[in-house]
């Protein structure tokens, strides 16, 4: 009785757990049907393509020309695919390909003062995105950036999405080094400390780490947040 009553309580976790991760991919497919659109009517109005615009805006965010390969990598679209839309930017006058420094026989791609000036009128994000993310209060917001950390990697490893630039890869991330539960972790780059919130998913100065040493970072950054006090905990 005991056990059979114990099964019968443990079943509507699962189905709990179940549910829980669907209402979760619901709410993050409705957010991603409304970025889609925005992005088809606010590029459209600059006559680019999604695909267009992101990639004018990684070109004009890097310093130097980008090769092909790179930027299909980054965009997580294939060659061809990369391929197709910078050979539109061309064609438009906004990007330019020269020979790679360093290596003769490649082709980097960098913008052109057009491409700049369009990029730099390219909204990243639209407002009401930002909007909506004010409406949350700053411990929400630290734990969705974290929960946004832990996804994202588990889809690279998965090989689902990109190699992202985190800090959780980084060899400058200095994971819970610090007694403050509002910014226990540590930037050696910029040698400051900061907190889950500012955990960064795209940083231009990530230096990646090998994959069994990002590995042993992961799970310090795991272990960490299991035996520091929660800013939850704190207040
Ligand atoms: S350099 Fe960038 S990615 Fe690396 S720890 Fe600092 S903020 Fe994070």
């Amino acid at each position: 009785m005991g056990k059979a009553r114990a099964l019968t309580e443990r079943a509507p976790d699962r189905r709990d757990a179940a549910t829980s991760a669907e209402r979760i991919a619901t709410g993050l497919h409705k957010i991603s049907l409304v970025l889609r659109h925005a992005a088809w009517q606010e590029h459209g109005r600059s006559g680019l393509t999604p695909t267009q615009a992101q990639l004018l805006s990684v070109l004009a965010a890097s310093g130097g020309g980008r090769t092909l390969s790179s930027l299909a990598t980054e965009l997580g679209v294939t060659a061809a695919t990369a391929s197709d839309s910078l050979s539109a930017l061309e064609r438009k006058g906004l990007v330019e390909k020269r020979r790679a420094e360093g290596d003769g026989r490649a082709l980097a791609v960098r913008p052109t003062p057009a491409g700049r000036h369009l990029a730099s009128r390219l909204a990243l994000w639209p407002d009401f995105l930002l909007g909506a993310l004010d409406e949350l209060d700053a411990l929400e917001r630290e734990l969705l950036q974290r929960a946004l950390v832990k996804m994202i990697r588990s889809l690279q490893e998965k090989g689902r999405i990109p190699v992202a630039r985190m800090c959780v890869g980084c060899r400058f991330f200095r994971p819970y080094v610090h007694a403050d539960a509002l910014a226990p972790h540590h930037c050696a780059f910029v040698d400051a400390p900061f907190g889950d919130a500012e955990l960064r998913i795209d940083c231009a100065d990530q230096a990646p780490l090998p994959p069994d040493e990002a590995d042993a970072l992961w799970r310090d950054f795991l272990a960490g947040s299991e035996i520091r006090p929660s800013r939850k905990e704190k207040r």
